[in-house]
């Protein structure tokens, strides 16, 4: 699906482009402690001021519940944005009326302007109309570049674009491009999947959109503890969702019929760096094949890695979703490190894409991200991106003519 781009709107000079950015960053001291969304922003943002337009941009921020708190303000982003663009950013200190209209028709062409946090009007969240078309009111034309959010129906990405003719930015229109091949089924064989992360649950749904089309899929990180014990593994004080024991036993039953029809692999770890728990003092972590009672596995140990490495040499697309250990906490961070230090030199021959904010994190932390041919900005939209599901805030743009 290609949707209709900023091209597409037509001539910009003097137009306010509203433009829906994902500025929901960590802040630290009344500073912004994480600027990667901000920069992922700048390419429409620049586009949008070289056309000549005036460019409105908003955005929500945290969690503020549906009404004003300075604690989630947008003005320290409005700060940083000034940095990166090296011009100046008006900041306008409510989201919609008069006094926001006025700030929008004072801008001067290739202006800049950050409103504040779309979720201190309950509007926002609950898709209102009357919210809308209050924004509407800031804007000759919308754009929406706000790809994390795009799975959630707020007025600001969905009731929005009804309202102003719509395009879509050049952060989405990367996203859908670099996602695309993974939800289609198109990647370049052989394809496979790496998974990890906290929970199984939340991750069977990519787990099964997938198995259907990949050669292998190497599991690690907390979610692979329920698999294992559904084996019949010990798994000590592992996290396991019980819950999900029986879910566990039907995916490793139809991943052995299809190692035997098709020869595609489910890899799982074999070894495991155990520790009383993530905050447990260093001298007491230890590399095993069976967790020991008491013990949790925080980490894939070395012939785990070894094993995902002989799947991935191979490989012509990777989908990395998930870290592998509890890699916030070192030395917990090394299968995940050395995993992602593979993929980034495979960079020539492999398209490595990686999902998840904490993926993102992961990769972002090690210094790897400029050599993945992908990382997605969005956390909870890129995992339901390529499984398939339709997402509002792409459902509401219009198609590219
Ligand atoms: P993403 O955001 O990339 O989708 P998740 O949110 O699913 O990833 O999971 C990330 C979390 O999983 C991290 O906080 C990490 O500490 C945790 N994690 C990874 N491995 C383990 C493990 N063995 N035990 C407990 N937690 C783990
Ligand atoms: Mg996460």
């Amino acid at each position: 699906m290609a949707y209709r781009r900023i091209e597409g709107l037509g001539e910009l000079r003097d137009k306010r482009a509203l433009v829906r950015v994902d500025f929901n960053v960590p802040l630290d001291g009344g500073a912004v402690a994480d600027d990667f969304r901000i920069l992922s922003a700048l390419p429409t943002i620049r586009r949008l001021q070289e056309a000549g337009a005036r460019v409105v941009l908003c955005s929500h921020l945290g969690r503020p519940k549906g009404k004003p708190n300075p604690e989630f303000s947008l003005r320290p982003v409005a700060a940083r944005l000034a940095e990166l663009l090296e011009a100046e950013v008006a900041f306008c200190e409510t989201t919609v009326g008069a006094e926001a209209e006025a700030a929008t028709h004072a801008l001067s062409s290739g202006g800049v302007l950050l409103i504040e946090n779309l979720r201190f009007n309950p509007g926002e969240k609950s898709n209102d109309a009357e919210f809308a078309a209050e924004l509407a009111k800031l804007g000759d034309v919308y754009v929406n570049d706000a790809f994390g959010v795009c799975h959630r129906a707020a007025a600001s990405v969905v009731k929005i674009a009804e309202l102003l003719p719509a395009a879509c930015g050049d952060l989405i229109a990367a996203e859908v491009d670099a996602l695309s091949p993974l939800r289609e089924g198109t990647a370049p064989r052989p394809f496979v999947v790496v998974l990890g992360g906290a929970k199984l649950g939340t991750k069977i749904p990519v787990l099964q959109a997938l198995l259907p089309r990949t050669d292998a899929v190497c599991v690690g990180g907390g979610m692979a503890y329920t698999l294992l014990k559904a084996m019949g593994k010990s798994i000590g004080a592992s996290r396991c969702e019980e819950d999900l024991l029986e879910t566990a036993g039907e995916i490793l039953e139809a991943s052995r019929l299809r190692m035997r029809e098709t020869g595609q692999e489910l890899v799982l770890p074999r070894d495991h760096i155990v520790a009383k728990g993530p905050n447990a003092d260093l001298a007491g972590y230890d590399c095993v094949e069976e967790v020991p009672d008491g013990l949790m596995a925080l980490d894939i140990g070395p012939a785990s890695v070894a094993e995902f490495l002989r799947v991935l040499r191979t490989a012509k697309t990777v989908f990395w979703n998930g870290p592998l250990g509890v890699f916030e906490i070192p030395p917990f961070h090394l299968g995940t490190e050395q995993v992602a230090t593979f993929l980034a030199g495979r960079a020539g021959d492999c398209h490595t894409i990686v999902g998840g904010g904490d993926s993102a994190a992961a990769a972002r932390q090690l210094g790897l991200a400029d050599r993945m041919a992908w990382v997605s900005t969005g956390g909870g939209a890129s995992l339901l991106f390529v499984q398939g599901e339709e997402l509002p805030g792409l459902a509401a743009l219009p198609e590219a003519s």
